[in-house]
């Protein structure tokens, strides 16, 4: 059984148990931060602006393990901060693979030819390596030359050593359909990632670059021509299709940020990890203390350009899972959703469906939470 196979067994399966269980509320993936020092200095970044003292501090591996004890959810973003800088990240792992979660470790790919040695390849694991464009582009996102070289060398030796990679982009204003396109395709295509994640950059109040970010019609624009004449199909995302269809301006459907919580060294962060409304002692504690029906577009001004997957995959992904008709497109995307569906690497391309130019601009679906 392919890894995104089991992957999607899985999930789907805990889904379908909360649901029956008449939990309205519950997690799908866990940010788990267990540092927020970096080794780079990004634009857009919101994690690395917290004081020094801050940064220098590393949760212990018994808290980081037992907050996903508590929460429970099936995957887990091993996050911060760069989690490589962290001394028992090692350790860290490998109570994730012990405990059976399908972990991607999000890293700059910096320190991983000295860490590598330290991890073992799992079906449970995935190298998540940010990438935010070809090089040039990507040099100037982190704000350092040489990163991306880097980045596409540790790729290719995890690739080779047996681990499973996948890759994270963040698009800002500064790209172009065209910029989109060249460096999906060279993941895809070059590279050859196992899978792929992105997401419009958001807009944290504390990133340096405020300039930088999209609003929600910039957004849909950029995907809508960046997926047009059926590209996204031939491309191994990692999303669910509902959530490329809302990217795109063809669905619309509220934030459910209780589906992609984040632990930190603050505790449980209100409302999500782009927000710090404040903290919570536990996940039962975050579900019920935090005010869910103020956050969203149109609630909440900090809300109002965010498209991030944080707020709205999971809202997609129950979507997906509550209709039989969205459930059989999922199953056979050819764009590889890692919380649904399988890669198919030999997969038959499905004809793309060509979107007559007026369909491109009629107004999003709506679809409930
Ligand atoms: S690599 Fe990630 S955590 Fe580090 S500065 Fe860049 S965006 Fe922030
Ligand atoms: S819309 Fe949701 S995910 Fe986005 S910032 Fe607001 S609460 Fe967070």
């Amino acid at each position: 059984m392919s890894i995104p196979r089991r992957q999607a067994i899985k999930i789907g399966a805990y889904i379908m148990k909360q649901r029956l269980a008449g939990r309205k509320k519950f997690p799908i993936t866990l940010e788990l931060e267990p540092l927020f020092a970096c080794n780079l200095a990004c634009v857009g970044c919101g994690k690395i602006q917290h004081p020094a003292d801050t940064l220098k501090q590393r949760m212990p591996v018994e808290q980081a393990l037992a907050a996903v004890d508590e929460c429970g959810a099936p995957v887990v973003c091993l996050a911060g901060g760069e989690p490589l800088m962290h001394p028992q990240v090692e350790e860290i792992v490998a109570g994730l693979v012990k405990r059976k979660k399908f972990i991607y470790l999000c890293t700059n790919a910096l320190l991983l030819p000295k860490k590598i040695d330290k991890l073992r390849p799992s079906p449970y694991l995935s190298l998540a390596v940010h990438i935010d464009g070809l090089e040039e582009r990507h040099d100037a996102s982190v704000a350092k030359q040489g990163v991306f070289a880097q980045a596409v060398d540790a790729i290719r030796d995890a690739q080779r050593r047996g681990f499973r990679v996948t890759t994270n982009t963040t698009f800002f204003n500064t790209d172009t359909p065209q910029t989109v396109m060249e460096v999906l395709d060279y993941l895809n295509n070059d590279l050859k990632v196992d899978g792929m994640m992105l997401s419009p950059a958001y807009a944290y109040e504390k990133a340096p670059g405020q300039d930088k970010f999209m609003g929600v019609e910039e957004t849909r624009k950029l995907f809508r021509e960046a997926f047009a004449g059926g590209r996204r199909d031939r491309w191994r995302i990692n999303h669910s299709p509902l959530y490329l269809d809302f990217l795109e301006g063809k669905v619309d459907f509220p934030c459910t940020a209780w589906g992609i919580p984040s632990y930190s060294l603050f505790g449980w962060q209100k409302p999500c990890y782009l927000m710090g409304d404040g903290y919570a002692s536990s996940y039962q504690e975050l579900l019920e203390t935090t005010d869910w029906e103020s956050y969203g577009r149109g609630r909440d001004a900090r809300c109002d350009n965010c498209m991030a997957h944080c707020g709205y995959e999971p809202t997609a992904l129950s979507a997906t899972m509550a209709s039989l008709r969205e459930s059989i497109r999922a199953a056979g995307s050819s764009a590889a959703p890692a919380l649904l569906g399988g890669r198919r690497k030999h997969a038959t391309v499905t004809v793309p469906r060509q979107e007559s130019p007026a369909a491109a601009t009629d107004a999003p679906r709506k679809i409930d939470a």
